[in-house]
């Protein structure tokens, strides 16, 4: 990798990790969602990076994928186990990191421990040529001895340039597919989930977040206020995810003019993923560069 290109996602992952860290501090019972997320994505436009995903705050049996509306009401609760995941690019160069905590109780606390250790354990093993079928074993393992199941059905993945799923996902179980090796200079996601649910997410209502599809629809869509919308979302958000409450400061009534977009097929609509047996989640995520020695942890 050349120096700008590893400057670029060292300073991502400098502003990711500042996100992550100060955003967890704003965490707390009584206060709202949106409010939380509109701070820590300015805290991030102010580091000078840009924002690789909306904040994703996921709570007990959400694993993932929620993003409050513009005008989400929803506020934290006493006891709620808060997933906080948010994303940093430098030029496109993304770095994605993710932490839980438990607010006001400890009831969860060895859950959260546990899915640290597993990250822990799966950043030790990282190197380039290891199969990630290894690493899968060892998030496993390491959940399965402390008393919770991964979710199998969630990985993480590879990144590159304005590409937030790059082709290689990384398994929380040893599974039986061949999911290839890494090799120097890849960048890579880990992203264990632990539950004491039945360890996999099926999707869920709407998550607010969306993405523009390559589609070639475009051009057979005659609605010119929606051509128009969407050549604008493509400008704004490149090939990655937004959320809805971005997409009303380019256009009022941004609900309807998404479902419609997507009904047309020009964007997708997340769910979100939440646990199949409404167990409570927890997970942490740190993105890292292969190296020579091992790898190395940008968040
Ligand atoms: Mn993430
Ligand atoms: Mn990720």
């Amino acid at each position: 990798m050349n120096e700008e290109i590893y400057d670029r996602y060292r300073q991502a992952g400098e502003i990711a990790k500042k996100a992550r860290t100060q955003g967890l501090s704003l965490i707390k019972e009584k206060t709202l969602l949106l409010s939380v997320v509109t701070e820590i994505e300015d805290m991030i436009l102010t580091a000078g990076a840009g924002i690789a995903f909306p904040v994703n705050i996921s709570i007990n049996h959400v694993a993932a994928h929620y993003s409050p509306h513009h005008a989400d009401t929803t506020m934290f609760k006493k006891g709620d186990v808060v997933k906080l995941d948010v994303g940093a690019h430098v030029d496109g160069y993304i770095a994605d990191t993710a932490e839980t905590i438990e607010i006001g109780t400890t009831h969860y606390t060895p859950m959260i421990t546990a899915v640290n250790k597993a990250l822990d354990n799966a950043i030790t093993e990282m190197r380039a040529d290891i199969s990630l079928t290894t690493i899968g074993k060892t998030v496993e393992t390491t959940l399965n001895n402390l008393g919770y199941k991964p979710i199998e059905n969630l990985t993480g993945h590879s990144l590159q340039k304005y590409e937030l799923h790059a082709g290689l996902s990384v398994p929380n179980v040893a599974d039986r597919f061949n999911r290839g090796k890494p090799q120097i200079d890849d960048v890579i996601a880990i992203e264990p989930f632990a539950t004491n649910g039945a360890g996999r997410v099926i999707s869920s209502e709407g998550s607010n977040i969306y993405l523009c599809t390559s589609s070639l629809s475009q051009k057979l869509v005659r609605d010119t206020h929606i051509r128009t919308i969407y050549q604008r979302f493509k400008k704004e958000f490149h090939s990655l995810p937004f959320a809805q409450r971005w997409a009303e400061k380019i256009t009022s009534n941004s609900a309807f003019t998404l479902r419609k977009m997507t009904f047309l097929g020009l964007l997708k609509h997340y769910p979100q993923l939440i646990e199949a047996n409404k167990g409570i989640v927890t997970q942490k995520e740190h993105t890292v560069i292969i190296t020579e020695q091992g790898c190395e942890v940008i968040t």
